[in-house]
């Protein structure tokens, strides 16, 4: 028996004219350096994206589901795209601006972007790779920045001011398949080719409540966002959509990203919440400890991208600053778990045991953890395998190119169908993850595994520490041992041997076999196009001979 509800299709559209019409006096602010910040509110962002459409259309010439790239920072402009591009049916393609050149040349030609909407400020990286966009028929430049870097372009050059300004008001919303491609995003690609995952209105739609839920970030019309984590990167955690379906305002740094605007904008705008990689939140620390600021309006910070250092947690607890740690995926939209502690465990000795895990999933999102072998192992806490997961906003293949079979790699996607997250941990009978490692980065010694994270987050406790990465290196006896690398805080006089007994002692109890012999101590730990530790690098370095490795 089918059911008696309407079928109405969930679509971008549709939370684009909720947030316009029930949210229009929520505000945008953009921060410019300088002087008084930009500020929008949803109503005329909601007015501009409809202006954007009509011009992307009649002067643009864009059709169908034809692919509208931007290449620029968070602002108010760039949630303008957000909406009027999948709204009119064609596709948003968030570029990376921090893809090396050859990557950002090659995902632009793969997706087949027609447009690029780029800030003035990245025309110096923009510029010189038009020539070998062979598909970008025009680009539109947004905010200040040298315009001369376009002379003699391929491309037609368009001021996004000038196109949008004196288009309707209105646009003729198309009846979109809420199956229908809105957003694509390409991995990071740290090995390979970058890989598009192409998100639909409806992923987007059901992970935008999802991000409103209690249980999850839950922020209401109440609440200023300051959306730190990039609008290219797996669109900003779904924050301007779901800031659309419930009115919070959003608080954007544009390209101020250094640690001393962002305190400077916590202190004047006083926001409520934010969310960033834990490397933003290391900078900030470091910042607000040498120059303390005014940063009490911020009571909730959502920290994801990759593991938070217990001990960053710690010391933003004390700075009034609730850290609730998330984990994700290009793949996975990205909200994959949340770590909110569950009710029980809330006031006693088991609640920061909870808010370090990566947290627990919502019920959209099904798991399970594949063993060496392929089989299944339990929730049990103590099991670690590979996670595997299915769920309405999980990827279920790669772009591919138009027309063609979407791509499904066999260490991506079981045979029925599931996301190999590469990520190995642990789930516990209530439901939370815990990760011990990324499956390429765990450490193999003597058929045992070493966990490269609890080691990072035992030295990263170490008050002389700013920094660590540790990697494996063969090793003749063991197969694989630890390279501690570390980066050690100005004027410290700490060995490696006392850092050694630090792991080993009560503070942070690490097993005698999985103290590290060889260390390192470097400027800074390499770090990915989306600030997250690049052990590629070091690991080459490494074999290269580039580290001075010294062995206990
Ligand atoms: P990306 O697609 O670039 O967002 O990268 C996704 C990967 O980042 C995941 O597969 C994890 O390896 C890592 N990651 C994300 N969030 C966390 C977290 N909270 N803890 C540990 N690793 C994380």
């Amino acid at each position: 028996m089918l059911s008696t509800m309407q079928d109405v299709p969930l679509t971008v559209t549709r939370i684009l004219m909720h947030g316009v019409q029930v949210h229009g006096r929520s505000q945008i602010t953009t921060w410019t350096g300088e002087g008084e910040p930009q500020r929008r509110s949803f109503a005329e962002a909601g007015t501009r994206a409809v202006q954007l459409a009509n011009a992307l259309r009649d002067e643009l010439g864009v059709r169908g589901d034809d692919r509208v790239a931007t290449f620029m920072w968070n602002n108010a402009e760039h949630v303008e795209a957000y909406f009027a591009i999948p709204a009119m049916g064609a596709v948003l393609h968030t570029l990376n601006l921090r893809l090396p050149a050859d990557q950002l040349v090659w995902v632009a030609n793969h997706a087949a972007d027609k447009v690029v909407i780029v800030n003035g400020s990245l025309l110096p990286l923009l510029a010189p790779l038009l020539p070998k966009l062979t598909t970008v028929e025009h680009v539109v430049v947004s905010g200040p920045g040298d315009r001369s870097l376009l002379d003699g372009a391929r491309p037609r050059v368009h001021e996004y001011e000038e196109l949008i300004a004196d288009r309707p008001k209105t646009f003729d919303w198309p009846e979109i398949d809420e199956r229908q491609a809105a957003a694509m995003c390409y991995t990071s690609g740290t090995t390979g080719d970058p890989k598009g995952v192409v998100f639909s209105h409806r992923s987007i739609y059901l992970h935008s409540m999802q991000v409103n839920m209690a249980q999850s970030m839950g922020l209401t019309d109440q609440d200023t966002s300051l959306v730190v984590v990039p609008q290219f990167h797996v669109n900003a955690w779904g924050l301007p959509h779901a800031t659309f379906m419930t009115g919070v305002n959003m608080l954007m740094p544009d390209r101020f990203l250094q640690p001393a605007p962002l305190a400077e904008m916590i202190e004047s705008e006083r926001p409520t919440h934010a969310a960033a990689v834990p490397t933003i939140w290391q900078g900030l620390l470091g910042e607000l400890t040498a120059k303390p600021r005014d940063v009490s309006s911020l009571t909730q910070v959502t920290i994801g991208g990759s593991a938070c250092p217990p001990s960053l947690m710690e010391a933003f607890d004390k700075l009034g600053m609730r850290v609730c740690h998330a984990w994700g995926m290009t793949e996975t939209s990205p909200l994959g778990t949340i770590a909110r502690p569950p009710a029980h465990a809330i006031g006693t000795d088991e609640e920061f045991a909870y808010r370090i895990t990566q947290g627990r999933f919502p019920a959209a999102v099904e798991a399970r953890l594949s063993g060496p072998g392929g089989e299944r192992l339990p929730w049990d806490g103590e099991s670690a395998g590979e996670l595997e997961v299915r769920g309405p906003w999980i990827a279920g293949a790669y772009y591919n190119g138009p027309d063609v079979e979407p791509l499904r790699p066999a260490d991506k996607f079981s045979e029925d169908g599931w996301l190999k997250t590469g990520d190995v941990g642990t789930i516990s009978a209530d439901g939370f993850l815990t990760l011990t490692d990324r499956a390429k980065d765990v450490i193999k010694s003597g058929g045992e595994w070493i966990s490269s994270v609890d080691l990072e987050n035992a030295l990263m406790s170490h008050p002389d520490v700013t920094e660590a990465a540790v990697v494996a290196v063969p090793d003749d006896k063991w197969g694989e041992r630890p390279l501690a690398t570390v980066v050690l805080r100005e004027g410290s006089t700490a060995d490696f041997e006392s850092l050694r007994a630090f792991l080993a002692g009560d503070a942070c109890r690490i097993a005698k076999w999985q103290l590290p012999e060889r260390w390192s101590i470097i400027a800074a730990v390499p770090k990915t196009s989306v600030g997250k530790f690049d052990k590629k690098v070091l690991r080459k370095q490494y074999a290269e001979g580039e580290l001075d490795v010294t062995q206990l």
